[in-house]
């Protein structure tokens, strides 16, 4: 059957893509023609400032990096072990030179073949008459097998050339640069004229953006830096405008006419708590308390997010605010992402709210019969109280006769339509709705908070309570293990508690990690017989996790074994050292999250990150290798994410690395943000472009909500398309 839409015409109907490159595309993401076109290129290279071979034996200026281009003659290793490097000459018509490696030679040495062609950059050295570069940065242009891989097919094309994402299978397909130069040059001919024009005369010629032809045809093919300067421009803005449509129509979906609860927020037991403190809070505590109470004091329901690093003091502020509601009558309901850290807030929060005679309930999913039925019968009789929990929260049948206010804490565990879910199943009083208050550790840059949270106000606690000291963080590599207990015990001694945080709970033959459970059993017996030790994770009944957990806080066990459980909110002062094993599996906020756990109380804590050996020369040769085509992509990511977490300790610049590293849609979820992935446009280096397409998709929306008019036809199916694949978050977010 012929489809109508020419670029719904699976890419193996083009020239030069047969079966098996059709599957490898398929693979990647790339089934149509339509996804080939929008497959664009992550880097471009620069014939301009490549030189030939021969020309690196004229010294260049100080110790700039040059570039060249040659093909593979000689792959060969020299010498013995430690001393063994990796030879690659490189030939042109010109000469040769010789790239040397050091590090990773025997990955390097399958990687590449007599034949390939490649783009390498470094500085150049001379070694005995013979020009050298160290560690260059390679691009593979293509490879020995190639069908008339030469140079000139490259040389002839404008002088820059376009660098696409490249994988072991889309090199087994002999799909480098140039194999994807020519099936693009296929597409751009044959199909570039069915793409629609998306946006409308008015915006490209208010915006002076380029047509989406000419646009996409640069952005494959430039003829010049200007001309792929103006493609980028264009495409960039048209990924924007998209995104910020999608959540224009989610924001005027969920808007709701409900009207809120116009608390009374001079409340006794809220003043009775903060009296009772045994701290004063922080100026950054206190305005965002009082940001919270006006918000509960006015007759619309709140929608607020509390932004504040670790350990900032997110709970008593919620508490505050929970205690606000219960004096007008209503149920303060709290959730959080673990059951570990529902019990933890149950254990403070009933503490400190017993004196008041205020009820605090816990519901998790480990809370079963008789206690079950009473809590959720409290919950239908509306009894006022404070009720915490996890999802259990949330689960069918539960609904709260009288909620006031729903906490989220740790909202980015949560997804979208969870935090909707808290809300919407349970209307305060018939037609009232609750207000809400959603916390995180994550700082999120100003334009992409008011991206994603467009419907949330922010208030951010600055700055930690006082007397906090900086957690001091280093890198420990597997042949440092006993230097690493070493320094325990002397912590130990001193009389600190330690954490030692694993990434599973079960040994796992695949991955080869070393499981909580196996490693606790080694370290109480054999590493550490003298101290008590205990082990936490999730897959521990409720009341043995909170019964090892009490006695850490208390002091009894003083080593703690953990899986990721701990990850966030748990709170015990006195322990000031945390080690976390195979670090290089965490992510980045991950990592500064389990770093939280420590740096609570007044003496120097301590962060030890303990990474596999292999990745110690990486680290100290710093970025040298993180160019390599070939060196795996996670392994350099692990890398970089070790550096920076022992680099800073600003939650800020943590997220902004985490979201580069790993794009909005991982960062947030995908599904929980119910964002389409962007393939060009950067949310942080084009905040410009990106407030521009917010008020134009505003605009729009405003002008034409169903996107009916004329200029639109080509928007609407689009859109529609997007809608569709996200339906179920923007039905509910
Ligand atoms: P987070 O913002 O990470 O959720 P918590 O609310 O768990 O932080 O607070 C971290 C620790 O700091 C807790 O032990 C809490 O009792 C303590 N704390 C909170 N506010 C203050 C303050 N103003 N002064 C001193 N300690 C405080
Ligand atoms: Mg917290």
């Amino acid at each position: 059957m012929k489809p109508t839409d020419p670029l719904d015409t699976p890419v193996r109907f083009l020239k030069g893509i047969g079966p098996r490159r059709a599957e490898v595309l398929e693979a990647h993401g790339i089934g149509t023609v339509r996804d080939l076109l929008r497959y664009y290129p992550y880097g471009y290279l620069d014939l301009g400032s490549v030189e030939s071979i021969g020309a690196l034996r004229t010294p260049g200026r100080g110790d700039v990096p040059r570039s060249t281009l040659g093909t593979v003659r000689t792959v060969e290793l020299l010498g013995r072990p430690p001393r063994q490097r990796l030879v690659i000459v490189l030939e042109d018509g010109t000469g040769t030179v010789q790239l040397l490696f050091f590090e990773g030679i025997n990955f390097l040495k399958r990687a590449f073949a007599a034949g390939d062609m490649l783009a390498v950059s470094g500085r150049v050295s001379r070694f005995r008459n013979q020009v050298q570069i160290v560690h260059p940065m390679i691009d593979r242009l293509s490879s020995g097998g190639e069908e008339g891989a030469a140079h000139e097919g490259f040389l002839h094309t404008g002088g820059i050339i376009p660098k696409y994402g490249s994988s072991k299978e889309l090199r087994g397909v002999q799909l480098h640069v140039r194999g994807l130069r020519t099936i693009m040059r296929e597409a751009v001919t044959h199909y570039l004229p069915n793409v629609p024009e998306i946006l409308s005369p008015s915006i490209l010629s208010a915006r002076g953006l380029a047509g989406i032809s000419e646009s996409l045809e640069s952005i494959h093919f430039p003829e010049s830096h200007a001309a792929l300067e103006v493609a980028r421009r264009r495409l960039k803005y048209e990924e924007l405008y998209l995104m910020q449509l999608l959540l224009a129509l989610r924001r005027s979906a969920v808007k709701s006419a409900a009207p809120g609860i116009p608390f009374k927020v001079k409340s006794r037991l809220a003043r009775a708590l903060v009296d009772a403190l045994p701290f004063t809070l922080t100026p950054g505590q206190v305005s965002a308390i009082n940001e919270i109470t006006k918000d509960m004091g006015e007759p619309k329901p709140m929608n607020r997010l509390l932004q504040g690093d670790v350990g900032s003091g997110k709970t008593v502020v919620a508490l505050t605010a929970a205690l606000v509601a219960v004096d007008n009558g209503y149920q303060a309901v709290f959730m959080a992402p673990t059951e570990l850290l529902a019990e933890q807030h149950y254990q403070t929060i009933s503490t400190s709210c017993a004196p008041l005679g205020v009820p605090v309930r816990i519901l998790t999913g480990g809370v079963k019969g008789r206690d079950k039925d009473a809590i959720v019968r409290s919950i239908e009789e509306g009894e006022p109280g404070i009720y915490l929990g996890t999802h259990a929260l949330i689960q069918k049948g539960i609904r709260f006769a009288k909620m006031g206010l729903a906490i989220i804490d740790e909202q980015h565990r949560f997804g979208v339509s969870q935090r909707l879910a808290l809300r919407q199943g349970n209307p305060g009083q018939r037609g009232v709705q609750p207000d809400l208050l959603v916390m995180t550790a994550t700082p999120i840059p100003r334009t992409l908070s008011m991206t994603l949270y467009g419907d949330l106000d922010v208030s951010v606690i600055r700055g930690l309570p006082p007397g906090r000291k900086k957690i001091v963080t280093s890198l420990r590599f597997e042949k440092e293990r006993s230097a690493v207990y070493a320094f325990l015990r002397q912590q130990l001694a001193a009389g600190s508690q330690v954490y030692i945080v694993y990434p599973l709970v079960d040994e796992s033959e695949k991955l080869d990690l070393k499981a909580a459970t196996v490693s606790y059993e080694q370290l109480r017996t054999e590493v550490f017989p003298e101290i008590s030790t205990g082990l936490v994770h999730g897959r521990m009944p409720s009341e043995d996790r909170e019964a090892v957990m009490r006695a850490f806080k208390e002091g009894a066990i003083r080593i703690l074994v953990a899986t990721t459980v701990i990850e966030v909110g748990i709170d015990v002062p006195n322990a000031s050292v945390m080690v976390v094993e195979h670090a290089e599996r965490f992510g980045l906020s991950q990592l500064h999250q389990l770093r939280g756990r420590v740096g609570r109380g007044s003496s120097q804590s301590h962060a030890i990150l303990m990474a596999p050996d292999w990745m110690k020369a990486k680290i100290s040769r710093g970025a040298s290798l993180l160019g390599v085509e070939g060196e795996p992509e996670e392994n350099v990511i692990a890398v970089r994410r070790l550096v920076i977490t022992r680099e800073t300790d600003d939650g800020f610049i943590i997220a902004e690395n985490d979201l580069k590293i790993r794009g909005p849609g991982e960062f947030f979820g995908t599904k929980q943000s119910g964002l389409p992935r962007l393939r060009i446009a950067d949310l942080l280096t084009d905040q410009d472009l990106l407030d521009i397409a917010r008020s134009d998709a505003l605009a729009t929306i405003d002008r034409d909500p169903h996107l009916r008019l004329d200029e639109h036809r080509n928007l609407r199916p689009v859109i529609a398309r997007e809608m569709k694949e996200l339906l179920p978050l923007t039905q509910s977010g």
